[in-house]
């Protein structure tokens, strides 16, 4: 409450039959109080007051000031404490992200593409011994060592030819994957940042607040 008000309140009249007529801190109704009461509530506007007695002056002030005033004053400090913090999770976050993205990815493997190159490589391992086996068993059945030639050179480019696809559908996938994870991990973060942000705003509000 202002000195001001105080200085400037009207003495307290003491009615002939013991009540004090004082006016409400909220609404400004002639009101009779008793002098024995602390604390009341105005039958008019329904402000909480209580009664001030200082230096032989006797008024009314509003409960909800002087309780708003201490939490204004508590919020203000919990607002400037919780700045610097709020920041602070916001860079965390940021370099979060930044390590996030960095992670590598991990997909899932084209199992039967997988099982397809291997049985290639099988196969042409498989013809390449059978023709190293017949060429040292003296055997030059021409027609036979063609065929074999013929299908190890087909299973050897075959697998070649596997393995690539492979290895591109694999890029492609962690491309893919990648992309995916990137996504979420941005949104995610996005979403953290903007809900700190709130909150920053709301505490410096709160700080600048007189
Ligand atoms: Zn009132």
């Amino acid at each position: 409450m202002d000195e001001q008000r105080i200085k400037d309140a009207p003495p307290v009249e003491i009615q002939h039959h013991g009540v004090m007529a004082l006016r409400c801190a909220g609404c400004g109704a002639n009101l009779e109080v008793d002098p024995e009461v602390d604390h009341f509530t105005c039958g008019y506007c329904r402000t909480p007051q209580e009664v001030v007695r200082r230096g032989g002056i006797v008024l009314l002030k509003k409960l909800g000031d002087a309780i708003s005033r201490v939490q204004r004053g508590t919020d203000k400090t919990a607002a400037e404490l919780a700045i610097p913090r709020l920041e602070r999770e916001i860079l965390e976050l940021e370099s979060k992200r930044v390590r996030d993205l960095a992670a590598p990815v991990r997909v899932r493997d084209r199992t039967r593409l997988s099982n397809a190159v291997i049985a290639m490589v099988s196969g042409f391992a498989i013809f390449f011994f059978v023709m190293i086996a017949m060429a040292s068993a003296g055997r030059h059945d021409g027609l036979l060592i063609y065929l074999v030639w013929v299908l190890w050179i087909g299973c050897f480019f075959g697998s070649i030819v596997g393995y690539i696809c492979l290895r591109s559908l694999r890029h492609g996938d962690k491309a893919k994957a990648k992309a995916q994870r990137d996504k979420a991990i941005n949104a995610e973060c996005e979403r953290e940042i903007a809900k700190i942000r709130d909150r920053l705003a709301q505490a410096r509000a709160v700080a600048d607040a007189h």
